[in-house]
């Protein structure tokens, strides 16, 4: 069975969301552990997050996959900003706690001119304090377009980064679709080799979760911006082979297309019937 969903709001808490991807025929989702621009988080309500435990146990659920706020920069050169980001994130693993035994995905960040090496030693440095050895959440690294100065738009990048962190059967990576064909992965041309390149480099056992998203931009643009399925550079055919890819297509994929709840509807329709079962 295809694991998919897309981003929902979390303003009508928990519970609602599991019951508005079910309304969508989604078996998972991926939401924001507080406002996307990283202020205070709302208030756990037992209650709701146990009617969602519930309804994910019955209808046979996908891992959620919780996004940190985008804003965060956790390789900052202001130690503000980092301060910022670490502060958050660990209280989103407290959050993520309540709900035990899913994914939480953050962008690596900007290193902001002071080079790729520095900002990899504040991420480590960062992950190293947040980390605890009783979580039950997995900590999955976006793989990145490379607008600006953005780390992770490549694997090496990518593995340096896992390979440092202390716990690292804490972590994994959440590749997005949209992203490494704008950082310069073939992955219309050339997908068996480039899933050849991550785990050569990574290993696949450490890709945890898919952003399926078409794209706005050409090849290699290290531009960000995302279109609706079929819609975009990369293509329905592109798109159908990768969650039918035999080693891809028993993770879950998350749309973060732009599109209002009936427009995630009709592509998670579209998506099921192009499973080859
Ligand atoms: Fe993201
Ligand atoms: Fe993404
Ligand atoms: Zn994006």
């Amino acid at each position: 069975m295809l694991n998919i969903g897309c981003h929902l709001s979390t303003s009508k808490g928990y519970h609602h969301m599991g019951q508005e991807a079910l309304s969508i025929d989604a078996n998972t989702f991926q939401f924001f552990t507080r406002n996307p621009r990283g202020s205070k988080a709302k208030k756990i309500d037992p209650e709701d997050v146990a009617a969602l435990i519930s309804l994910m146990a019955e209808h046979q659920f996908a891992q959620l996959l919780a996004h940190a706020p985008y804003t965060l920069n956790p390789c900052s050169a202001d130690p503000k900003v980092r301060e910022f980001a670490d502060l958050i994130m660990k209280d989103d693993m407290t959050i993520m706690e309540y709900l035990p035994n899913n994914y939480y995905t953050f962008h690596p960040g900007s290193h902001v001119g002071q080079g790729v090496s520095v900002g990899i030693d504040f991420i480590v440095e960062l992950l190293n304090k947040i980390l605890q050895p009783d979580q039950t959440t997995l900590v999955l690294l976006e793989t990145m377009s490379g607008k600006g100065s953005e780390v992770g738009s490549n694997f090496e990048e990518i593995n340096t980064i896992l390979s440092r962190v202390d716990l690292s059967d804490k972590m994994g990576v959440c590749l997005d679709t949209c992203h490494i064909y704008s950082a310069g992965y073939d992955i219309i041309n050339d997908l068996d080799r480039v899933l050849e390149q991550f785990d050569r480099i990574i290993g696949l056992n450490n890709l945890k979760a898919i952003h399926l998203n078409d794209s706005l931009t050409p090849y290699s643009s290290h531009k960000d911006r995302h279109a609706r399925i079929g819609e975009g550079t990369l293509g329905l055919e592109t798109i159908v082979g990768i969650i039918n890819h035999p080693q891809l297509r028993d993770l879950p994929f998350y749309l973060e297309t732009p599109n209002e709840i009936a427009g995630y509807a009709e592509e998670i329709k579209l998506l099921r019937s192009a499973y080859k079962e």
